[in-house]
């Protein structure tokens, strides 16, 4: 059944919300009393106050994740467990898929039909996950005779995990499914802006059949339950996604704790490249749109540098400004919408610095401004910039918002130059018939995940990261699951 504005009214309407946290598969309030509100961007509401977790909470959750890690109800449950349970957590996911998507709806004015993709995206990350498990074997290395050495897979024990709230459940789920199917404990904490869904899919995870304690969702102050769990002694790995600013100071926790392996998944300034011989201009022009509107450009891989072979560019960039003249904005519950209100507050005034900047540094093709739909607030136009440079600080910075830039190239040789100037390296994409450029820039271009004839492409099946400042390590596929593993080597002699 296709839900209307009206149902999803309706729905959000019935919706009880639970902001205490989840430790040892209970909902416990703060214990120093303290919470911190949850805000509708659509409205500027309280939807309800989340526990603003302290470093009592943290420590709690991190002793209850040992416990139960140490007893081996999760950490040496049979493969087949482990997989039935992640596939039982993928079916409660989406069977309580409206739930979820209004949670993330209403928390970050993430569009209804984007935060159901995000769900189903989400179940499939704990199917895949679930499956891959019982099907990977460890290894027999060669050894004399009289010795067998092997090489295996264990679970580390405590996984730390922080996440950003631009994708509140997935970027909860790309840490989640690995790290419990790997066989660890989990202590996570969603950010301050987005909460409710975590603490929702923990309580279906243990409904699922997760045993009690192995999943503990803390949110609160990044400063203070994300720090305390990046300090933490007995938290064994931590996975991060978020600004680089903030990753580069889990690194500083790790080394000044226990030295535990940190994870980053970063920011982005990824580069999108279109050549004089695009194959297909209308869907080159409809990835680019997609590319750094969706989610109102509020997405780490986001395409926000456009870069345009000359012979092309005044052809893409009137067709690029037709097609968005056609998005529509409005409230992320109605389907029809297509670009909702930034996050908060704090988004939407670091945006508008960037559209004084860029006023300052470039030209303004369209946008620009903070269109206010009716009773709306929080909005910001889609905006494009051309004649920008590579040193403007529009060209380097990311905005995290629905803001693009456009920089003109003649040679391949000036593209690739153009797309690398950056301190980051997450994503690029590009258009071209010509196979020979195709491979050149995918060994050339200086990014994680390079996509030819197509925007941003991502599967659970293969890796995902960034080089440079985008971050460490790669999420999904089987180095997002071995990431959360200690590797043993075991001689035996006999
Ligand atoms: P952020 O770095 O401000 O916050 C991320 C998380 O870190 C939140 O849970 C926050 O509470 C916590 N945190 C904040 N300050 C902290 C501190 N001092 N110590 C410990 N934890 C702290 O990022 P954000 O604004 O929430 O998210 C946007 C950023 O996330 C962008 O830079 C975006 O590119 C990045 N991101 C990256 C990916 C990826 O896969 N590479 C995916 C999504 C978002």
């Amino acid at each position: 059944m296709t839900l209307t504005y009206a149902d999803w009214q309706q729905r959000a309407a019935d919706l009880s919300l639970n902001g205490s946290a989840y430790i040892d598969s209970r909902r416990v309030a703060s214990r120093q009393g303290e919470w911190l509100e949850s805000i509708n961007p659509m409205t500027g509401e309280t939807l309800t106050t989340i526990a603003a977790c302290g470093i009592e909470e943290i420590d709690n959750a991190v002793a209850v994740a040992r416990r139960t890690f140490d007893t081996g109800a999760w950490s040496r449950a049979e493969p087949t467990t482990r997989r039935q349970t992640l596939q039982a957590i993928a079916a409660a996911i989406r069977d309580n898929a409206e739930e979820l998507a209004l949670l993330d709806s209403l928390e970050v004015g993430k569009c209804i039909h984007e935060a159901l993709d995000d769900v189903e995206e989400s179940a499939l990350l704990f199917d895949w996950f679930g499956e891959v498990q019982d099907k990977c074997y460890d290894q027999l290395a060669p050894s004399p005779s009289h010795v067998q050495a092997t090489v295996v897979h264990e679970p580390l024990g405590v996984v730390g995990a922080v996440v950003p709230w631009n994708f509140p459940l997935h970027n909860a789920s790309v840490k989640l499914a690995p790290a419990l199917a790997a066989g660890n404990s989990v202590v996570l904490k969603p950010a301050e802006e987005s909460s409710l869904s975590a603490l929702r899919l923990a309580e279906l995870a243990t409904q699922a059949g997760l045993p009690h304690g192995v999943l503990n969702v803390v949110p609160g102050y990044g400063h203070i339950a994300g720090e305390a769990l990046g300090r933490h002694h007995d938290v064994d790995a931590l996975g991060f996604t978020g600004s680089t600013e903030i990753g580069k100071r889990f690194l500083i926790y790790s080394g000044e704790s226990n030295m535990k392996p940190v994870w980053l998944e970063c920011g982005g300034k990824s580069p999108h490249l279109i050549f004089d011989d695009c194959p297909d201009l209308d869907t080159a022009v409809d990835n680019a749109v997609a590319g750094i509107f969706t989610n109102a450009g509020q997405v780490c891989s986001a395409h926000s540098r456009l870069l345009l072979q000359e012979g092309i560019a005044d052809r893409f960039l009137d067709a690029l400004q037709a097609r968005i003249s056609t998005l529509v904005a409005g409230d992320p519950l109605d389907p029809a919408t297509m670009l909702g209100p930034l996050v908060s507050q704090a988004q939407f005034d670091k945006v508008c610095e960037y559209l004084a900047i860029g006023k300052r540094e470039a030209t303004l093709l369209c946008g620009g401004d903070t269109r206010q739909i009716a009773d709306g607030r929080l909005f910001v136009s889609p905006t494009v910039f051309t004649e920008v440079a590579s040193h403007h600080r529009i060209f380097q910075e990311e905005i995290f918002g629905p803001v693009l830039t456009v920089t003109r190239f003649d040679e391949e040789s000036e593209g690739v130059t153009l797309a690398n100037e950056s301190q980051y390296g997450l994503a690029a994409s590009l258009w071209t018939s010509d196979l020979g450029r195709a491979h050149r820039l995918c060994d050339a271009i200086q990014a994680g995940t390079v996509t030819v004839n197509g925007v941003d492409a991502v599967s659970p099946q293969t890796p995902f990261g960034g080089m440079k400042q985008s971050g460490i390590g790669r999420d999904y596929a089987l180095t997002g699951m071995h990431k959360y593993m200690a590797l043993k080597t075991r001689w035996i002699h006999y």
